[in-house]
């Protein structure tokens, strides 16, 4: 009987061996040499190292958080547009920053939906939602249900995920000469 199990273990081992192997032998590889390849955008950890300071690499690409009350970005009250430091993807608007006191700078919403994307991150041993660029998958912070009104949520971002840059407040704003 027991000899039957092993047995039995061993035909279903092996037949997900051979079908895994039968998966990746189906992903063919695309060779679309493109001039504006997406792909280009993800680079390996390696390139990453070369192209970002300690902090930004530490942040984007291992998942680590800046000291409280550190950021360059916290008291930053210019108008403009927060970006991907690794892809320039347009992530955080200026109009949606609040002061949450939480000593990282604190948006209550992305510049657009498919700005960002949330994973559940365990790692400190409590379950929080960690925000992540959605075009290349840099570490940005953190995201809690306790923001302001209009949405209730606090996306709070490490300053060394982002890069600012400066731009109109409004853009229906416009310096007419008539
Ligand atoms: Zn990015």
């Amino acid at each position: 009987m027991k000899q039957l199990l092993l047995h039995f273990t061993f035909l279903s081992m092996s037949f997900c061996m051979a079908s895994c192997q039968n998966n990746s032998s189906q992903t063919t590889q695309k060779d679309t040499s493109m001039k504006n390849d997406p792909a280009s955008e993800k680079k390996n950890n390696e390139d990453w190292k070369k192209k970002l300071t300690p902090e930004q690499y530490s942040i984007t690409c291992e998942g680590s958080t800046e000291s409280p009350f550190s950021g360059k970005y916290l008291n930053n009250h210019a108008t403009g547009m927060y970006n991907c430091v690794r892809c320039g993807n347009p992530l955080f608007n200026s109009e949606t920053k609040f002061d949450s006191g939480s000593g990282w700078p604190s948006f209550y919403k992305p510049e657009k939906d498919s700005s960002v994307t949330s994973k559940t991150d365990r790692t400190i041993g409590m379950i929080r939602t960690e925000v992540v660029c959605n075009k290349c998958g840099a570490h940005l912070g953190h995201v809690f249900d306790d923001g302001p009104k209009p949405t209730g949520m606090r996306y709070c971002i490490n300053s060394g995920a982002l890069d600012f840059e400066n731009g109109p407040p409004q853009p229906s704003q416009r310096e007419g000469a008539e």
